[in-house]
């Protein structure tokens, strides 16, 4: 029998948790190239920057500029970092474009030894890998060298 008539039902079904910070959102655009640049951990820019005191104690959030041409590579509402305030430059040019930060594997690379994505892709299964430090987007690199293959 149905029991749509009890009020002591308990909706045990748990709220979606969404991934999205609350405070801010994910995406905002890079002030120089105006395209979209995705939300990064501080944790990370403070791996990349050379001088990474000087942020202080800046809670604003930072993005990440994927954009190629754009020399902007963090920004926030009110600071922008450039490629050249970084310990290691972000590589630029597709070729030389670092795919994988962990284990410094590049474009060139890659296309030269296909099966190193499998390597990658074994490490980042026993968590050896460091993409929140090591990538300057503070993300997992599987997904880049997916877009190198689509190419
Ligand atoms: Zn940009």
């Amino acid at each position: 029998m149905s029991s749509c008539c009890s009020n002591t039902k308990i909706d045990l079904e748990p709220e979606k948790v969404s991934e999205k910070p609350i405070t801010s959102s994910s995406s905002e655009n890079c002030p120089a190239c105006i395209r979209q640049g995705r939300l990064v951990s501080i944790k990370t820019l403070y791996h990349h920057l050379k001088q990474p005191w000087q942020l202080g104690n800046d809670s604003e959030p930072f993005y990440f500029c994927e954009n190629t041409t754009c020399q902007v590579v963090y920004f926030s509402k009110t600071k922008q970092i450039l490629n050249s305030e970084l310990r290691h430059s972000v590589s630029k040019f597709k070729e030389e474009k670092t795919l994988c930060y962990c284990f410094n594997i590049s474009v060139a690379d890659y296309l030269e030894t296909p099966c190193l994505l499998d390597f990658v892709v074994e490490k980042t299964k026993a968590k050896d890998c460091a993409c929140d430090v090591q990538n300057p987007s503070g993300r997992c690199c599987l997904k880049d060298f997916k877009k190198v293959k689509s190419v």
